[in-house]
């Protein structure tokens, strides 16, 4: 028994002991994260407003190079934001009805907390975020301006540290102002100017009560809340914020009832009259740039967030707002020459003037895209779509139209792949018969013809006449697995369905182009290029360097470091059959090459012929188009020949007036040679003669006559 109490006691002392231990450490944690708090929230200015507000308006300068090896030779293209479309709104400027919707609606006692609202705060602690975030305007604040978004706790307690300091060294004014010029509203907008004038056509000045409980309802989740996309949530959250004005004393019954009256008429409302005053203003301050620079300022946006973990937000304040100079790779020459056929519309049919519906003559107008880049992966030029321009960072089909590629994609599927694995050569004769897909005999040609079993073609003409069957039967001989592979990873198109049901690796995307998604005019360039360089993929850049104002610093730098996609040897010979495309009669392009230079071409029609492509290059260029109507429909007026065909003619050879003369530089690692006409490979002594077709010297299978008892019935 004693020995039993002794334990007993020892117990006792042992655990008193653990609990001290664990008080103590306790309190020595706690003391040092208190001072640590204190220090903080009393010490230096953590994030300086003034500074912010300051930096909000340095403009952003876009260039051309007029020699694309001196920096020295930069002349101005493009100037982004400036004193003129300044988006920072002093507070005084900002109606009182807009600064009491955010503030009812989002934190009420915003004018009594000190950065933080600890009721708030311990109820979403205790809830888990189910009776609302519980973070202040302040705390909304920080996270606007430091972009930090993981809901953790160590997170939670610097935004608390930063919000406690931030109102130590500004004022609630300040702090409003800073917030109602930076919460982001959905459709890109940041601040209650840019909303104000996106949602209603509107200067934040002219905004009334209504208005202003619908943008601030936005806050809460800019997608779910956004006026012109979910109208009804808004309504609902709209008429929600009117009410906490009103119990707050912010609105009377007489105005909260009008407010909630309004009829609200958004920018996409049939009854929306664009106001004179923001009309004037776009007019006089909004230059319309090139699809180019659209184009630059989006892949500069994009490079930002990936090359430094940049939020959406943060990237755009960077390029609009950060005085950036962005060194541009537009060739302007080019450009202007795309740009004449394009805004004019040079070529483009009558019928695309029809209208739509009689009654109100909305005007509906068949559209296409053109990339045009060098051999180095430089993008000299871009036009996202025909006719005059009127918005900027709109629409841009060369790299926004993600659609089917139709045959243009052979080459890069089926028949370069085919060639560079060495499935088939030049003058492979190839069945013109569907194979079997689904039990069914597939695909047809555009005759309308599945072919015949003894009907063979040379790869040569197969793809000159971009024959459906042919494509088919040799891609089932090259697998699917292998195609995808050189589609996505080697030509790295992005586009496509990689799993799951509706995955592209199948036959009727890789061997006609009809996918689930489709292709850009951009990525189809780039993978093209590698048919006129020496089969060498560059990953197409449009900047050659961002740099801060002064130049001392580089954000950005586009390199151009190439991958051998596909054989040199492949690259000639690929590039000797997409010549026959232009060159031969009963090529699909004929009479498309640009004059005096060289051309290879692939067209590409989509089997419900919504969709015209036309891909190739020249001793200078490469270029990609696509055309069709931007609500996918059958295009049915043109003079028999590829639509996209002709713009990209048209262009290009605008584009080589006056250049100097150049030819491509074929691999020496291919020959000529005559080929059999009865077994499709390379002559041996008595063969008939088939024709004239290009080897690699690697692989050059030579006929030894046992073939030539099938019968060739197709040239
Ligand atoms: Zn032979």
């Amino acid at each position: 028994m004693a020995l039993g109490k002794r334990k007993k006691g020892q117990l006792l002392t042992v655990l008193l002991s653990f609990l001290i231990v664990i008080v103590l450490t306790v309190l020595i944690v706690g003391m040092c994260v208190l001072v640590y708090t204190i220090s903080f929230v009393n010490g230096d200015v953590a994030i300086d407003l003034d500074a912010y507000k300051n930096s909000q308006d340095q403009t952003s300068i876009i260039y051309a190079l007029k020699d694309p090896n001196d920096y020295s030779t930069a002349y101005e293209i493009a100037r982004l934001h400036g004193e003129e479309n300044r988006i920072w709104i002093d507070l005084s400027e900002i109606p009182e009805d807009v600064q009491n919707a955010f503030v009812c609606l989002e934190d009420k006692r915003f004018y009594k907390h000190s950065g933080v609202d600890w009721v708030r705060t311990i109820k979403a602690a205790l809830t888990l975020g189910k009776a609302g975030g519980g973070s202040t305007m302040t705390q909304q604040l920080i996270k606007n301006l430091t972009d930090e978004n993981q809901a953790t706790v160590a997170r939670k307690f610097n935004e608390i540290l930063y919000a406690l300091n931030l109102e130590k060294n500004f004022d609630k004014s300040e702090i409003l102002e800073a917030y109602l010029n930076t919460i982001p509203l959905g459709s890109g907008c940041y601040g209650v100017q840019t909303a104000a004038q996106k949602y209603f056509g509107k200067d934040i000045t002219q905004v009334n009560a209504a208005e202003a409980a619908v943008l601030a309802s936005i806050t809460k989740a800019p997608t779910k809340y956004n006026p012109l996309l979910n109208p009804d949530n808004n309504k609902l959250r709209q008429e929600h914020c009117l009410k906490m004005m009103h119990d707050q004393h912010k609105l009377s019954k007489g105005e909260y009832n009008d407010a909630l009256n309004y009829e609200l008429i958004f920018t996409n409302s049939d009854k929306y009259v664009p106001s004179e005053k923001v009309a004037k203003t776009v007019k006089q301050d909004t230059k319309i740039n090139s699809y180019y620079v659209d184009y630059v300022i989006d892949s500069v946006m994009d490079d930002l967030k990936s090359e430094y973990g940049y939020t959406q937000g943060e990237a755009y304040r960077m390029v609009y707002y950060g005085g950036l100079k962005i060194y541009s790779a537009i060739d302007e020459k080019v450009q202007d020459a795309a740009e004449d056929i394009y805004v004019n519309r040079v070529g483009f049919p009558e019928e695309a003037d029809r209208t739509e519906d009689g009654s109100n003559g909305t005007k509906k107008k068949v559209q296409s895209g053109i990339t045009i880049m060098n051999y180095e992966g430089r993008v000299v030029a871009m036009v996202g779509g025909a006719g005059k321009k009127t918005i900027n960072r709109g629409l841009n089909r060369a790299t926004d139209a993600i659609r089917s590629p139709g045959s243009s994609i052979k080459p890069l599927a089926v028949y370069g792949p085919a060639i560079d694995t060495n499935v088939a050569t030049y003058s492979t004769r190839i069945p013109d018969f569907g194979i079997i897909v689904n039990g069914e005999r597939w695909p047809r040609n555009y005759s309308g013809s599945t072919g015949s079993p003894d009907s063979y073609v040379y790869l040569q003409a197969a793809v000159s006449r971009s024959l459906n069957t042919t494509s088919a039967q040799t891609l089932k001989r090259l697998g699917l697995d292998k195609s995808f592979e050189y589609v996505t990873r080697r030509f790295h198109l992005t586009t496509l369905v990689e799993d799951g049901d509706d995955t592209d690796k199948n036959f009727s995307s890789l061997a006609v182009g009809g996918m689930t998604h489709g292709v850009t005019t951009l990525e189809m360039c780039a993978a093209y290029c590698t048919f006129g360089n020496g089969g060498k993929y560059y990953k197409p850049y449009c900047y050659y360097k961002v740099t801060d104002y002064a130049g001392k610093n580089t954000y950005l730098e586009s390199s151009t470091t190439p991958e051998q996609a596909i054989g040199e040897d492949t690259a000639t010979i690929m590039n000797r059959i997409l010549q026959t495309v232009c060159y031969n009669a009963g090529g699909t392009g004929y009479g498309k090459q640009v004059k005096n230079f060289t051309t290879f071409m692939k067209t590409g029609t989509t089997s419900d012929t919504k969709d015209k492509w036309a891909c190739g290059g020249t001793p200078y260029y490469c270029a990609a188009v696509w055309y069709g109507y931007d609500k996918q429909e059958e295009i049915k007026v043109y003079n028999g020949e590829n639509p996209a065909a002709k713009e990209w003619s048209l262009v290009m050879n605008k584009v080589h007036e006056g250049l100097e003369a150049k030819d491509f530089t074929y691999s020496d690692k291919v020959v000529q040679r005559s080929y059999c006409a009865g077994s499709g490979l390379v002559s041996g002594s008595g063969c008939p003669a088939g024709g004239s077709g290009w080897y690699k010297t690697s692989y050059t299978p030579y006929c030894d006559g046992s073939g030539h008892d099938t019968v060739n019935t197709e040239e």
